[in-house]
């Protein structure tokens, strides 16, 4: 290394404290090691795996073995601007910050922006659909999952012996259902789930395939799943985030309700705003509310009055103040106003 010219200039890492490049540009995970030196972001070691994927997009090396000072760029927009920067010229010139306001500039606040801790298939498609289709520079290439509708077919696991079969799903957010049906041509739906209780989960570990996603539902005010999977990593997870996409309009415009108690929790519809315009979400119940012995309660406070609902579990509690927090966090659409005026008029 005594030998490297550049040695007294400023090197690769250093640029990590600039803003932004101190977590993985994709995951989030601190202290990134590698760089894709096409795009100009700093990603950890899993993602920058993931971005060999995409290797006529993304070139990664690492920032501590590979040499950084003299090479030359070759990605087509620096040659169409005729310009010599090298790598780390480039990598100065854009970073963490400057990528996520280009790449991540339309995200849906109801799509899944992976963390270190989620499996490699929503990882890789989180990627994929940032920099190789550029899902979130241009709205109508989210159709897959933001259209309100989706029919295909999935692979789903028998009930009774565990094998996987080819099964016709419609999503409808019209109908306010997820539906299967057995036979491709069968009238009447195998099952029939409510979005107001959907919820699904990618569980790669537990179904034995990286694609497999849990869903679960309510049933007779029991808990219902069904695993499925498809082949193809796009495909399934657009199902997941078109999933989660009804479920967040749905969610925009009302709470489905209490539990079924006795108490004097609220019934029927809360229209939940954004914190811009005194809407809030807090974890737990305000003092004095009767049956206030319910150990998870969520205050939704609106700027008329509060209300408040109670969760089985804690685990129940964290799933639903996450879901209004991503509703609470975005700012309300010029509809979401008419929809207000509509639930503060309502008898
Ligand atoms: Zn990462």
């Amino acid at each position: 290394m005594a030998s490297d010219p550049d040695r007294s200039r400023p090197g690769v890492k250093q640029l990590l404290e600039n803003a932004g490049n101190g977590s993985c540009a994709d995951c989030g995970a601190a202290d990134p090691e590698w760089a894709s030196y096409t795009l100009g972001v700093f990603v950890c070691h899993s993602c920058s795996g993931l971005h060999r994927n995409i290797a006529h997009i993304s070139k990664v090396k690492s920032l501590l073995l590979d040499p950084w000072s003299c090479s030359e760029l070759e990605i087509p927009e620096c040659l169409q601007r005729n310009t010599t920067f090298s790598h780390l010229e480039f990598m100065d010139s854009v970073g963490n910050a400057a990528a996520k306001a280009r790449y991540e500039q339309l995200v849906p606040a109801f799509y899944c922006r992976p963390s270190p801790s989620d499996c490699m298939l929503l990882r890789d498609q989180w990627i994929r659909a940032k920099y190789e289709r550029k899902e979130f520079m241009y709205v109508e290439r989210q159709e897959p999952y933001s259209a309100g509708y989706r029919e295909g077919f999935l692979w789903k696991r028998g009930r009774d012996n565990g094998q996987y079969l080819s099964r016709k799903f419609i999503l409808s957010e019209r109908e306010g259902v997820l539906k299967y049906f057995n036979k491709n041509d069968a009238r009447e739906p195998k099952a029939t789930m409510k979005i107001s209780s959907l919820n699904a989960t990618f569980q790669p570990g537990k179904m034995g395939t990286a694609h497999g996603l849990q869903i679960t539902y309510l049933k007779d005010n029991s808990t219902r799943n069904i695993f499925v999977y498809h082949e193809d990593g796009k495909e399934m997870v657009d199902w997941f985030n078109a999933i989660r996409a009804a479920r967040f309009h749905f969610l925009q415009v009302a709470f489905p309700g209490a539990p079924e108690s006795e108490d004097a929790y609220a019934r029927g519809e809360v229209f939940i705003g954004s914190q811009e315009n005194r809407y809030s979400v807090l974890a737990g119940l305000p003092p004095n509310t009767q049956g206030s012995h319910w150990p998870f309660g969520i205050t939704i406070a609106t700027p008329d009055r509060k209300f408040v609902f109670a969760c089985e579990t804690e685990e129940d509690q964290r799933g639903w103040m996450s879901a209004f927090q991503m509703v609470v966090s975005r700012p309300m659409l010029p509809q979401d106003f008419a929809v207000e005026a509509y639930f503060k008029h309502k008898p």
